[in-house]
């Protein structure tokens, strides 16, 4: 490169023979419109970078904000639900993308705790009526019989009334207990082969004394040497579960049955009776922990809704299945599906 005056010139020489002689060739070229493209790239360039880099950082924020505004306005609506408040619900944006999923999804969860909260409270408010109900008659009973001289009669009418509510007091402890149990102890049930035909036949012919108090039939038919791989006394549950809820909601004089037979590799056990049934619409529910189809009438009966959830967990621990079939005029049929370990 050599500069002539103000022009810079690019200068190419190399000598050659020519004709025997050496010749000297030196060719030169101006550049100086060549610098001044490359002066003009180099100024646009330093204007445009920073312009183009301010617009996308702009641009991007912008587009931050709008993104994330769905998602502050949830964060707030989130923050003033609390456990007295899950009526609540997150505003849900229709963007139509995972941000919309992601509030449906949790105002699905909220709808399922605030069912939940709803139940343990009204649950709550049972039990603790429950419980009250019966130290209150216990106490009456006692205070009554202490306020002058009885005869024998009635004081043994009195310890037997007695009797009676610490006797419903403790089933329901037992049923809360097992109840709270089941989430914890699927994985430590010891199975072993049980003889499922003897287990039926006895516990429901321990039973009978309770249907006999209201008059109904208990008619039994099992088929003999069923066995399954399964807890002695969690089936005898099951059993009196299902059998005492036959009892409790048939009335005087009607009729249950029990039935232990196979079918394909299984052993099915129905438990039915003729009393007031299930409604349709309670069929799915009813082996949902505290759930009782009709409150004001179990009420008097004593249950808390915790009978037929402690039955599916202990079905289910025996890998079988339970299901129920009612309508008005054939009282409730309960039939429960056991895999035969050994015919
Ligand atoms: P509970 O302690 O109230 O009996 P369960 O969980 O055992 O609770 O039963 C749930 C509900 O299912 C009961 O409240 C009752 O309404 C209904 N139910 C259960 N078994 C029967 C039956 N054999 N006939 C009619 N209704 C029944």
């Amino acid at each position: 490169m050599v500069q002539l005056g103000d022009k810079h010139m690019r200068l190419i020489q190399q000598t050659i023979t020519l004709r025997g002689q050496a010749v000297h060739v030196a060719l030169a070229g101006q550049v100086d419109e060549h610098y001044d493209i490359l002066r003009m790239v180099r100024n646009s360039y330093l204007v445009s970078i920073p312009v183009l880099l301010g617009v996308s950082i702009i641009g991007g924020l912008l587009l931050a904000n709008r993104t994330m505004e769905p998602i502050g306005r949830m964060t707030r609506a989130a923050q003033t639900i609390s456990i007295r408040d899950l009526r609540k619900r997150l505003p849900v944006p229709a963007t139509g993308d995972e941000i919309q999923g992601f509030a449906v999804t949790w105002n699905e969860m909220l709808a399922r705790l605030e069912t939940a909260v709803e139940s343990l409270t009204q649950f709550t408010a049972d039990i603790s009526h429950d419980l009250r109900t019966t130290l209150t008659v216990m106490l009456a009973t006692a205070q009554v019989s202490m306020k002058r001289e009885r005869t024998a009669a009635e004081y043994q009418n009195a310890l037997q009334t007695i009797m009676i509510e610490c006797e419903a007091t403790t089933q329901l402890l037992d049923d809360l207990l097992a109840a709270s149990r089941t989430d914890v102890e699927h994985q430590n049930i010891q199975l072993s082969l049980v003889p499922l035909s003897d287990v039926v036949e006895e516990t429901c012919t321990h039973l009978q004394a309770r249907a006999e108090v209201k008059q109904q039939s208990v008619d039994i038919g099992v088929e003999p040497n069923h066995w399954i791989e399964g807890n002695l006394s969690l089936l005898r549950r099951l059993i009196t579960i299902l059998v005492d809820n036959a009892i409790k909601y048939t009335p005087q004089q009607g009729k249950i049955s029990v039935r232990l037979y196979s079918e394909q590799r299984n052993a099915m056990l129905e438990i039915a009776d003729n009393g007031i049934g299930i409604a349709a619409q309670d069929l799915d529910k009813i082996f949902k922990r505290f759930y009782r189809a009709d409150t004001s009438r179990n009420r008097d009966q004593g249950g808390a809704g915790l009978g037929l959830a402690i039955a599916k967990w202990i079905v289910e621990v025996h890998r079988g299945t339970i299901s129920a079939k009612s309508d008005s005029t054939m009282g409730a049929r309960f039939r429960v599906t056991f895999p035969i370990t050994q015919g």
